[in-house]
C-alpha cells in the first residue's frame, strides 16, 4: 500500500545551521533533540554513569553534568567515555575546565560567556581547541548571569539584552572562523524567553536550545516549559530542549518529550484518550486510567488506548482508537479497531486491556 504521511505539524521547522554534538545532529533537518542534566556529583564516575544510564533509558538524547570542581573535571574522561549517549560539560567560572573538558573527549561544552569574566581574551584558544577536538558549544546566556555591561545598558535582563549578549559572544567565535555551536537565552518567564528566542531566530541560522530556568516544581515547571517550547516550536523555532525542573532529571526527559510527541516533532508512542469523568461515569476513571497507563509503561508502538467512563462519548471515542473501554453498568465494553471484542465485568476491564494491548504491539514489532 501507500506509504503513510507523516503527521502534520503546526511548522515547518526553521532553517538551522546543523552541528554535531558527539553521534546526535542539532539543527537542520535533525529531529529536535532532549536533554537532561545529572544531578549528581560529578565526580563520583559511578553514580553519575548509573544515572545517566537510566536517563537513557527514558528516551535522553544527549546529557549535560556540571563541572564546578577540579575532580569533576578529572572525572569527565571517565564519564563521556563510558556514557551511552554525548555528554556535555557545563562550565561556568573556570576557562581552564573548558579545556580540560574539550580534551576529556566530551561532545560539546557549554560556556557560559556571562560566568567567564576576561571570556573574551579566551575566546580564539577555545575555538581552536574546539576545532581540533571536533567539540562543539554552546554558549548558554542566562537571564541570572548575564554580561555586566548588558545589566548596565538595559537595566534588567530584557529580551533584547540577552540576545545582545548572545549575538556578541557569536561573533567572537565567528571572528576566529569557529561555527559550531548552539546558542540559548534562558530566562526564568516564559514570556521573555519566548521573546528573546524569536528574536534571536531573526539574527542567524544558528541552532537554538531551549530551556526556562529555575522553572519550579514538577507541576509548574512543566507547565511553564510547555507553554515556552510550544509557543516556539510551533513556529519551527528550537533544535534541541531541556526541561528544568526541581525534580528527578528522568522526570524532565518524560516532559521534553511528551512536548515533542504533542507537536508531532515525535513519533507519539503510548498515548491514552481518557476522558476527564464527569457526573455521567458509571466508573472510577482516574483510578482505571492510572492502571493503564502503569501496566503499559514503557510501550515501545504507537498505541492510543481510550479509557471512557460512561457510554455517551465512550464508543466513539474508544472506536477511533487501536484498543479501548467504555463502561456502563458495571461492565466495559472492549474495542480493539472499532470493533467491539468483548464486554468484561469492571474489576476485569484493566488486565483485559493490557492482554489486548500486549497482542497488538506485538503483532505491530513482527509486521
Ligand atoms: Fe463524562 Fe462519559 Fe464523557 Fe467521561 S465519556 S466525560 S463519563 S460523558
Amino acid at each position: 500500500g501507500m506509504p503513510a504521511l507523516p503527521p502534520p505539524t503546526l511548522a515547518p521547522r526553521r532553517k538551522t545551521r546543523q552541528i554535531k554534538v558527539g553521534s546526535v545532529l542539532v539543527g537542520g533537518d535533525a529531529p529536535v533533540s532532549v536533554q537532561s542534566m545529572t544531578t549528581t556529583p560529578t565526580n563520583d564516575v559511578n553514580k553519575t554513569l548509573q544515572q545517566i544510564a537510566e536517563l537513557t533509558a527514558a528516551g535522553c538524547d544527549i546529557v549535560r553534568v556540571a563541572c564546578p570542581r577540579q575532580e569533576d573535571a578529572d572525572a569527565l574522561a571517565e564519564i563521556a567515555q563510558h556514557s551511552q549517549i554525548p555528554v556535555i560539560a557545563d562550565i561556568h567560572f573556570q576557562p581552564g575546565y573548558v579545556f580540560a573538558a574539550i580534551e576529556a573527549g566530551c561532545a560539546a561544552v557549554r560556556v557560559n560567556p556571562g560566568n567567564i569574566r576576561k571570556f573574551d581574551d579566551q575566546v580564539k584558544e577555545i575555538a581552536q581547541a574546539a576545532k581540533d577536538h571536533g567539540t562543539s558549544l554552546r554558549i548558554g546566556v542566562n537571564a541570572g548571569s548575564l554580561d555586566k555591561r548588558l545589566l548596565e545598558k538595559y537595566g534588567k535582563a530584557t529580551p533584547e539584552a540577552l540576545v545582545e549578549s548572545a549575538v556578541w559572544e557569536a561573533s567572537l567565535f565567528e571572528e576566529h572562523d569557529f561555527h559550531d555551536f548552539k546558542i540559548s537565552v534562558k530566562h526564568n518567564d516564559p514570556v521573555v524567553m519566548v521573546q528573546a528566542y524569536e528574536m534571536l531566530a531573526e539574527r542567524g541560522d544558528w541552532p537554538l536550545h531551549l530551556g526556562v530556568t529555575e522553572a519550579g516544581p514538577a507541576f509548574q515547571g512543566t507547565i511553564k516549559s510547555s507553554v515556552a517550547f510550544g509557543a516556539l516550536l510551533s513556529r519551527g523555532i528550537g533544535d534541541t530542549i531541556r526541561v528544568s525542573l526541581s525534580a528527578p532529571p528522568v522526570e524532565e526527559v518524560k516532559v521534553g518529550l511528551q512536548i515533542l510527541q504533542s507537536l508531532n516533532l515525535r513519533e507519539r508512542k503510548l498515548e491514552i484518550v481518557s476522558c476527564p469523568s464527569c457526573g455521567r461515569a458509571q466508573v472510577d476513571v482516574y483510578t482505571l486510567a492510572e492502571q493503564v497507563t502503569a501496566g503499559l509503561e514503557g510501550m515501545e508502538v504507537p498505541l492510543r488506548v481510550a479509557v471512557m467512563g460512561c457510554v455517551v462519548n465512550g464508543p466513539g471515542e474508544a472506536r477511533e482508537a487501536d484498543l479501548g473501554v467504555a463502561s456502563g453498568n458495571g461492565k466495559g465494553q472492549i474495542f480493539v479497531k472499532g470493533e467491539v471484542i468483548k464486554t468484561v465485568p469492571e474489576s476485569a476491564i484493566v488486565e483485559t486491556l493490557i492482554e489486548e494491548a500486549m497482542r497488538i504491539a506485538e503483532k505491530m514489532e513482527t509486521t
